[in-house]
Formats: C-alpha cells, sequence, structure tokens
C-alpha cells in the first residue's frame, strides 16, 4: 500500500477502506496513477475513458462556472461519455439553460439529469425550504443519495474538482479511490489561470452568471454574489462553516 494515499477526509485526497483492505484493488489504484503521473488533462481523460476501465467511468459535471473545460475535454475523446448532472430542483434557471447550450456545442450524447427522489422530497423537505433549516440534510437527498444511486453502475467517475478550491481539495491526487470507486481529477493541478486560458483559447461560453459575480455557482438559495476582496467560494454557503456538499463522502465538482 506504499503507493497508495490513504484518505484524509478533513485534509485531502483519499482511498477508502476497501482500497486498504483490497490488495486488487491496490494494485489497480497504484497502477492507475502511475499511468497517470506526467500526463496533462487530457491525457488523464485518455486514460479514464480509453484505458481500462474503459466503458466503465462516468463524468460528473454541476455546468457551473468552469464546467465548460472539462466537458470541452472529454468531448474530444469521447462525446458520449455518461456525463451525471445533478437537477436539485433548486438550481438556476441560468445553469438549466447553460447545459442546454453546452450539450449542443459540444455534442454530448448522454447527458443525464439526477433529481431527487419524490418520496425523499416529501417525507424531508414538503416545503423545499430544508436548506435554511439543515443543510447537510438538504444536500444529502437532493445531491448525495441521487449521485449515489446513479453511479451503481460506473466503476470510475470524472471530477472537475481542483486544488485551488477548498483546502479539502489541496493535496488531492489525479487519480484516488473512494466509496468504492476509482476517481479521476484531470484539472487538479490547474489554476484560475490557466481554467481562463483555455476557456479563451476554444472560445467556450461561460455561464452566464459569472459575469454577474458568481466565480462559484451552485443551487440559488446558497449561493450569492463575491464581493470585491472576498475568496473565490466565499458565495457558497456563505455564513456558514460548510463549503462542501457531501458528495464522494468529502465534496463535488464545484456543486
Ligand atoms: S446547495 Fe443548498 S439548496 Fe442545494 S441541495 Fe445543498 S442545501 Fe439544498
Amino acid at each position: 500500500m506504499s503507493a497508495v494515499t490513504v484518505i484524509d477526509r478533513v485534509n485531502g485526497p483519499a482511498v477508502s477502506e476497501r482500497a486498504i483492505h483490497d490488495p486488487a484493488i491496490a494494485a489497480q489504484l497504484a497502477r492507475l496513477q502511475a499511468a497517470a503521473h506526467g500526463r496533462d488533462a487530457h491525457g488523464i481523460l485518455d486514460l479514464a475513458l480509453r484505458g481500462e476501465l474503459a466503458g466503465k467511468t462516468a463524468l460528473v459535471s454541476s455546468f457551473g462556472a468552469e464546467s465548460a473545460v472539462l466537458l470541452h475535454l472529454m468531448a474530444e475523446i469521447d462525446p458520449n461519455t455518461p456525463v451525471l448532472f445533478l437537477n436539485t430542483g433548486k438550481l438556476f434557471g441560468e445553469t438549466l439553460r447553460y447545459r442546454d447550450r453546452l450539450q449542443e456545442l459540444l455534442g454530448l450524447g448522454d447527458i443525464r439529469s439526477l433529481a431527487p427522489h419524490p418520496a425523499d422530497r416529501a417525507a424531508r423537505d414538503p416545503e423545499g425550504t430544508l436548506w435554511a433549516r439543515n443543510p447537510d440534510s438538504c444536500c444529502d437527498f437532493r445531491k448525495v443519495v441521487p449521485l449515489k444511486r446513479a453511479l451503481e453502475g460506473f466503476t470510475a467517475q470524472i471530477t472537475g474538482r481542483k486544488r485551488f478550491q477548498t483546502k479539502n481539495r489541496a493535496a488531492m491526487q489525479a487519480v484516488e479511490f473512494f466509496d468504492d470507486r476509482f476517481r479521476f481529477n484531470p484539472l487538479a493541478e490547474w489554476s484560475q489561470a490557466d481554467l481562463e486560458a483555455y476557456t479563451v483559447k476554444h472560445a467556450l461560453p461561460r455561464h452566464p452568471l459569472v459575469e454577474d459575480g458568481y466565480p462559484s455557482i451552485g443551487c440559488m438559495p446558497c449561493t450569492r454574489r463575491v464581493a470585491a476582496g472576498e475568496s473565490y467560494r466565499d458565495g457558497r454557503w456563505a455564513g456558514l462553516e460548510k463549503d462542501e456538499c457531501g458528495i464522494h463522502g468529502v465534496d463535488g465538482e464545484g456543486i
């Protein structure tokens, strides 16, 4: 297990208990991490989509502020990669329209919109106001549970997480294993300047709310504009300790 990093849920990238106790998983993770070493984002995506996990990998996207970059890179390799999108019922209309725009522009052939189960919604949030009283519980039934269900058919997932985004992401690796699934993070090393340069180079459309002062975009009730001098994710769950939605046990892709 020396080649494998054990996940610290607070400080960084992680490997689940199963990886620690299952030599086959540990060996496969070490192999994938070695294969990813020295590759750029396109190369890591190529490894995820055409390597030993071909056909078993889904990409998780929020269609948020920076999503176009990862989706564009993915579409160059296989635009029919399953894209899992959490339609929480609390998103900005701009996000839904942006999803449709990127789908058409990039030729994305397999976007799967995941909704919270109606029974969960009725039992846990009949008024639709749980976000104000218990955001962790709201994120759980609107994001964590639907994503877990959707990922059951996949061995690996691709995320757009970057190290610069939060302290939880600061040390993550390009390939991890968590919750019984491999996780590829092709943009782990990218900075905001890298994202901007790629966006300009490929003339990618921007999420309409970015220019309106939202550098990180999630659900409408839990996202606000960021003022001058505030940091990148200060507009998410403002005023709360919370800075992740709980997806994958630690966080999600800018969601
Ligand atoms: S981000 Fe807010 S509205 Fe969206 S699922 Fe989490 S708590 Fe609920």
